[in-house]
């Protein structure tokens, strides 16, 4: 019972056969660590830079930025930290990024696109992260959102390899990541699976809009087979693949995300102890099986029926 989860042992996220699933916090800014922390965050999964700036009228400075993340790193002192460059744009608009006159922002310049165009402030981003990594202990793994190929995600990789970040990856928000995702991991250190996104752009339905809600549901076996590509790939490549949206807080679809490849699973703090307790009960062959069946099924309350009979 839900009581008894929130009695239960804080421990390392693990598989009933002890295979490890690191159970990683969704963070906006520095202030959010400590919670995160006491609930068990075994590191960070998304840092979302651009909630510090939501506000700002003027890029932030390079000493201003390398403040926040210093602080964010020095608290998860030894553990990994997945920072998240500024993803600008749609539901996140920056008013030093973002043009208004755009009619479609979600599909307009966004994300990566958005920071190519005005490339000083990625350049100023990045080199904060490198100075705050310089000053800290952390493991410091750096992503960009919104890459749709192969090229971006080699353009990504070599502007952070140039300021010195060891660890380098793509969000997979777009699904034509999930198509190329064997040409993605050849460029990429790690993909980490943005599934609110993904969702969203599969249906080309507006995460944000009411009427359309229903589409917005990352059981639907359209969105389970693009994370199936994205997994195989990373098995494959032998490169990790995270979760970092929120499909990645139902415990249910957690234990079918880790039967489709996915590594590691990155959520609001107050998921852990559900998450935690539904993985402890299920072997990575039994995930696996749930994961298949609900492959198979034709909507998305059909994969979670499938997923459960299994
Ligand atoms: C996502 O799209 O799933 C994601 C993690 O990023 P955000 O929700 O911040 O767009
Ligand atoms: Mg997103």
């Amino acid at each position: 019972s839900r009581a008894a989860r929130a009695d239960a042992p804080i421990t390392d996220g693990a598989l009933a056969d002890g295979t490890k699933i690191p159970l990683l916090a969704n963070v906006g800014r520095p202030e959010d660590a400590a919670k995160a922390l006491e609930l068990g965050a075994e590191g960070v999964g998304l840092f979302r830079t651009e909630f510090l700036f939501l506000d700002a009228k003027q890029a932030p400075t390079v000493a201003s930025q390398t403040d926040s993340y210093t602080r964010m790193l020095q608290a998860f002192e030894g553990k990994k930290v997945v920072v998240r460059v500024l993803d600008a744009g749609a539901d996140k608009p920056l008013a030093f990024l973002n043009d208004a006159e755009e009619e479609n922002p979600a599909l307009g310049l966004r994300g990566i696109r958005a920071l190519r165009a005005s490339e000083q402030i990625l350049r100023d981003q990045l080199e904060a992260l490198a100075a705050a990594d310089a000053a800290t202990n952390a493991d410091l793994w750096v992503m960009a959102p919104m890459i749709a190929n192969q090229e971006e995600t080699e353009y990504f990789v070599a502007l952070g390899r140039e300021h010195g970040l060891k660890t380098v990856g793509a969000m997979a928000e777009v699904p034509s990541i999930a198509v190329l995702a064997d040409q993605v991991m050849e460029a990429a250190d790690f993909v980490s699976i943005g599934t609110n996104d993904l969702t969203q752009y599969t249906f080309a339905a507006d995460r944000m809009l009411g009427t359309v809600a229903s589409f917005q549901d990352p059981w639907h076996p359209a969105v389970l087979r693009l994370i199936q590509l994205l997994g195989d790939a990373g098995t494959e490549a032998g490169k990790p693949v995270g979760v970092c949206g929120e499909a990645a807080a139902d415990p249910a679809l957690a234990v079918v995300l880790v039967g489709l490849g996915v590594t590691t699973l990155s959520m609001s703090p107050a998921a852990f102890a559900d998450v935690r307790a539904e993985l402890l009960e299920h072997t990575i062959e039994q995930a696996k099986a749930k994961a298949a069946a609900a492959l198979k099924a034709t909507s998305a309350q059909g994969a979670r029926d499938a997923a459960a009979a299994a």
